[in-house]
């Protein structure tokens, strides 16, 4: 989807200047710090320290997961835009755990780019791969960050190495580490020849910037002591013969990651990792579409529906769908076509998420995220144009792989069950079938924990203890086709029918024999795994 910008006329300015992007990494590698020195810099948080301040006093607000915080686990994504310098970023932040994936890679496909996280004394772990491989498959250009430097870490050639073997990209250093663990003084800034050192004193404060004349600037010496500057000397020699040079195209294209080492509770190395993402990170892009690809820089406004959140506010039952703006500007009061339903939709009350706060959005551009609440009219994949019938397309609807029935604990709650259970459906946190013979529904999902997250939720935001129990199915198939073959079919198989929440039909099995016989003996008929987002 990806479309390089060799030979495309530039970007209105406005456009230009917005990073949309994500932060892969593996849980504890530093994702949350990060983030809250992102925010100090750009100026949207005064004190470090209120990001996950103000995260608790989010959840008790409405996010709603006791589990969320025994486990360490974030369920819930946000976005969240600043600015540094000329830029401005837009941060959407993607769920951390592995269970909560179908969440996160549709995350992916609102963003230009992704920061990856590694800690320095880990190097590539499990959920860094698997979100690396998500972000591989769209070919998103991805920034390194090396973290915790400030404590033992590994040999940096070694850390370089295993991101080249494990994600098979090319690694070019941004900046080099001088000193290791209690010795770490700060780093080489590879790119702009400056030497950055670390202030352990002052966690919030910015590291103390020299500029250095090349290697062979005698400045360097009265900084560092002369260990470490002949180590970084012998060491900065042969990441040159060894390593490749930084190429902002092969970044652009995703084939190359700079990568920068820093700590980011020290607040070292975050700004340059900042500037990096300014510099080298990707312009809003081209958006995959049909019946024709979207483009940001023009004037018309076009955007899709990336994530549909419920329950934000448990005052309200809104729900908000989060927008990735593909096109032109917006501003609030606008009248959009929702291409679905072919309605008009007057966006009055837009939310922009500035750090601080939800807050109402007068304007944005291609490359934002903007908040729309509404009664559910929204649903993932949605596209909404001004009047053209564009069709985002790219967004990824997973195959449940688990199926288990539900039930209320208190029977004369089946109705308030169901609302829950569109309202989830809906979100895209899991798929809801009504089976056409007997009571209770049957809830798909693609990973196991999604069930508890699912069954807490339930509880906290409706008041309903609910009990999964074992389905007699284990496959889920979309029937699509012929009216006449879909009726004859429904009729001779009403015991596997159901229906999801948008009241298409279902088969429900535990046989592949069965698929294939329904196949053979229905040809008018189409089976599906997944269900088209649209
Ligand atoms: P997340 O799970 O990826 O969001 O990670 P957090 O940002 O919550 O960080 C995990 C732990 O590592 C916390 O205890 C942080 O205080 C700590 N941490 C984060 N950055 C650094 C760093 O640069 N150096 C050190 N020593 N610890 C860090």
């Amino acid at each position: 989807m990806l479309d390089i910008a060799v030979n495309r006329p530039a970007l209105p300015p406005e456009i230009a200047r917005r990073r949309t992007f994500a932060i892969i990494s593996h849980p504890d590698a530093g994702k949350t710090t990060l983030t809250e020195k992102f925010l100090l810099f750009g100026g949207a948080i005064q004190m470090a320290g209120q990001v996950r301040a103000k995260g608790e006093a989010r959840r008790t607000r409405s996010d709603f997961m006791q589990m969320e915080k025994d486990r360490g686990i974030s369920v819930s994504a946000s976005a969240m835009s600043f600015d540094y310098k000329k830029f401005r970023f837009n941060l959407v932040d993607t769920p951390g755990h592995s269970d909560f994936s179908e969440d996160t890679y549709r995350t992916l496909t609102a963003v230009d780019a992704a920061v990856m996280v590694i800690d320095g004394a880990k190097g590539v772990e499990s959920q860094t791969q698997k979100l690396f491989e998500v972000c591989r498959l769209r070919d998103l250009p991805i920034l390194t960050f090396c973290n915790k430097m400030d404590r033992e870490s590994r040999d940096t050639f070694e850390i370089i190495d295993e991101i080249q073997e494990m994600l098979a990209i090319d690694v070019t250093p941004a900046s080099w580490p001088i000193g290791q663990g209690r010795d770490f003084i700060g780093c080489y800034d590879i790119l702009r020849d400056r030497l950055e050192l670390m202030d352990r004193a002052d966690r919030n404060k910015v590291a103390e910037s020299i500029e250095i004349n090349g290697l062979d600037d005698p400045k360097l010496a009265q900084h560092v002591p002369a260990h470490l500057l002949e180590q970084l000397h012998e060491e900065l020699e042969m990441a040159r013969a060894l390593l490749p040079k930084l190429d902002p195209q092969a970044v652009l294209e995703g084939h190359m990651t700079p990568i920068w080492f820093g700590s980011a509770i020290n607040s070292f190395g975050v700004k340059e990792l900042m500037e990096g993402i300014g510099k080298y990170g990707p312009e809003p892009q081209v958006q995959s579409a049909e019946p024709r690809q979207i483009s940001p820089d023009e004037t018309k406004v076009s955007g899709f529906v990336f994530k549909v959140q419920a329950n934000m506010d448990p005052k309200h039952r809104d729900r908000v769908a989060f927008v990735r703006l593909a096109s032109g500007h917006f501003q609030r009061g606008m009248k959009l076509t929702h291409v679905r339903s072919k309605k008009p939709m007057a966006i009055s009350s837009p939310v922009l998420f500035l750090a601080s706060d939800r807050e109402l959005a007068e304007e944005a551009w291609a490359g934002d995220i903007i908040g729309i609440p509404n009664h559910g009219q929204l649903r993932i994949g949605d596209t909404l144009t001004e009047g053209e019938a564009l069709r985002v397309t790219g967004i990824p609807s997973f195959a449940p792989e688990l199926l288990q029935g539900v039930r209320a604990g208190d029977p004369m709650k089946a109705k308030h069950l169901e609302k829950a259970l569109m309202q989830f459906a809906e979100e895209g946190a899991a798929k809801v079938f009504k089976p056409m013979i007997g009571s209770g529904f049957i809830v798909g999902v693609v990973g196991a924990l999604q069930f508890e997250v699912l069954a807490s939720r339930i509880e906290l935001e409706y008041g309903l203890p609910v009990r999964f129990d074992g389905s007699q199915f284990t496959s889920a198939r979309w029937v699509s086709g012929d009216k006449v073959a879909m009726d004859k079919f429904v009729n001779a198989n009403k015991q596997h029918i159901a229906h999801d929440h948008d009241g298409d039909v279902v088969y429900l099995t535990r046989l592949q024999w069965d698929i294939d016989r329904v196949i053979r003996d229905y040809p008018e008929l189409k089976l599906t795994a997944t269900k088209e987002m649209m």
